[in-house]
């Protein structure tokens, strides 16, 4: 087993991490910002080092501070959580001839799965189904783009290879916008991410966000561990998260999770991974693959009662996969709300001081947060403060437990969406289950025309 690991990350995630590692008897560091010297994970870890201060680039995204970090500590392992450079393939690579073992895939799957264009290809010809599309890089020439989106069929979406965090893409309705939009795009990508290359795919205009969860240990074994549904999203940032997915029958998932595992063991896979798919009139289209854990991986541990974030060690630490398909089973229905320090009607971050704080509780809730009484939420890093997560024997029972475990909650001193996450579990749409991606921002439309009109 591993000995000593390093946490490179913050929040809730460096909590969840430090769990996973003191439950199999491994030693913690962690690596904090000036910002950050009461979270709750420094306090617990074995170890703590300041790796510079509030800014993350001079922090969490400072590749030598953490390497450092690892040597003085004489760490073996550094774990990336999510966000920060958890799919930075430079950085693995850096941790991998530093001497030390990189808590993820091997650095050139990183490096792959970065460039959406080189991801789809091999997902391709891995034999997953992507979306229509221009198949490659879209060239200089209008008249072949013009080509290529008339096959394809309005709208089409440009979207830059390198892009990220839903920037970077631009829908086109019509073949008079197209090569503005390309032009645009390419720009803005060479701008934003360095690398102008664009793609083109078909626009799906009410698909719903269904991805898949694979384990696999980079020695030839891999496993799916069911779907996820992560639809109800605001500005492409998930809000809400469940699994099951509504209406994904067996034989659908064991489909669509037979041709993931299988594109691990063609790609040499090695850890925790997300195959996203958009999801419409019952076909899957792959968009993207996460080499990381996700900040929704809670709800496929409590509906298949696997611990992911120890496979992700126990697999980092050499061992085989030791748990099988078969093994695999779902047992009800698990949802997870993103409780957010900010304003639920304007969206506006909200930090500042925790003046009371009372976790809910009662049979199948989690709660995953470092928050606690009189900690100040700092104004550096993202919003999320917390996770709320509940299981029920099926999706009624989880969202009436949802319901009474947010009312239960208590955060006060600054804002947070519980409010937001209150109305969406009183939604009757979302109740009914199985809408689209746009569904929430529907939603949200709707109420501020009403507040408007009452005023
Ligand atoms: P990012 O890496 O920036 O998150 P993705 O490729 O995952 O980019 O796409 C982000 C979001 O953009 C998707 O969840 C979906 O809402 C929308 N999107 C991307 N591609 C398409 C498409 N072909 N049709 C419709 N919506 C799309």
């Amino acid at each position: 087993m591993l000995d000593k690991v390093v946490i490179a990350n913050r929040g809730e995630i460096a909590l969840r991490i430090l769990r996973a590692c003191h439950a199999l008897g491994i030693r913690t560091v962690a690596v904090h910002s000036t910002a950050d010297r009461n979270l709750k994970h420094v306090a617990m870890a074995d170890e703590s080092v300041c790796i510079g201060p509030a800014p993350s680039p001079e922090s969490y995204l400072n590749m030598p501070a953490i390497i450092a970090a690892a040597e003085v500590t004489d760490a073996q392992a550094i774990h990336p959580g999510y966000g920060f450079l958890s799919e930075n393939a430079d950085f693995a690579e850096r941790v991998e001839q530093s001497g030390f073992i990189f808590i993820g895939p091997r650095p050139d799957t990183i490096r792959l799965m970065g460039d959406k264009v080189e991801a789809i290809r091999a997902m391709k010809a891995a034999g997953v189904p992507c979306v229509p599309g221009s198949g490659g890089p879209l060239g200089d020439d209008p008249a072949t783009n013009v080509k290529i989106a008339r096959e394809i069929g309005y709208p089409v979406i440009v979207k830059a290879a390198g892009g990220g965090g839903g920037r970077g893409m631009r829908v086109v309705h019509s073949e008079a916008a197209l090569v503005n939009a390309i032009a645009t795009t390419k720009a803005e990508a060479k701008a934003a991410f360095g690398n102008d290359m664009v793609y083109m795919e078909k626009f799906l205009e009410n698909p719903r966000h269904v991805e898949i969860q694979v384990l696999a240990d980079g020695q030839g074994n891999a496993i799916h561990l069911g779907e996820r549904d992560c639809s109800m999203q605001r500005r492409h940032q998930k809000v809400v998260e469940e699994a099951p997915a509504p209406g994904i029958t067996p034989e659908l998932r064991e489909q669509i999770g037979q041709v993931c595992v299988e594109a691990c063991i063609r790609i040499g896979y090695r850890g925790a991974g997300t195959f996203e798919f958009l999801f419409e009139n019952g076909r899957f289209y792959f968009i993207e693959m996460n080499t990381r854990i996700q900040v929704e991986h809670p709800v496929t541990e409590l509906v298949t009662g696997i611990d992911l974030v120890r496979e992700q060690l126990m697999i980092a630490a050499g061992h085989k996969l030791s748990i099988k398909q078969s093994d695999v089973v779902l047992r009800g229905h698990a949802i997870e709300c993103r409780i957010n320090a900010e304003d639920p009607d304007t969206f506006f971050p909200c930090p500042g001081l925790i003046q009371h704080f009372h976790a809910p509780g009662g049979p199948g809730v989690r709660v995953d947060s470092h928050v606690y009484e009189g900690y100040r939420v700092p104004p550096n890093y993202d919003s999320m403060i917390g996770k709320l997560i509940v299981h029920g024997a099926d999706r009624a029972q989880a969202i009436a437990r949802m319901r009474v475990a947010l009312s239960e909650m208590v955060i006060d001193g600054i804002k947070t969406n519980i409010p937001l996450q209150q109305r969406i579990m009183a939604d009757g749409g979302f109740c009914q289950g199985g809408q689209n991606i746009h569904y929430l921002e529907k939603r949200l439309a709707e109420r501020k025309e009403k507040a408007l009109s009452i005023l």
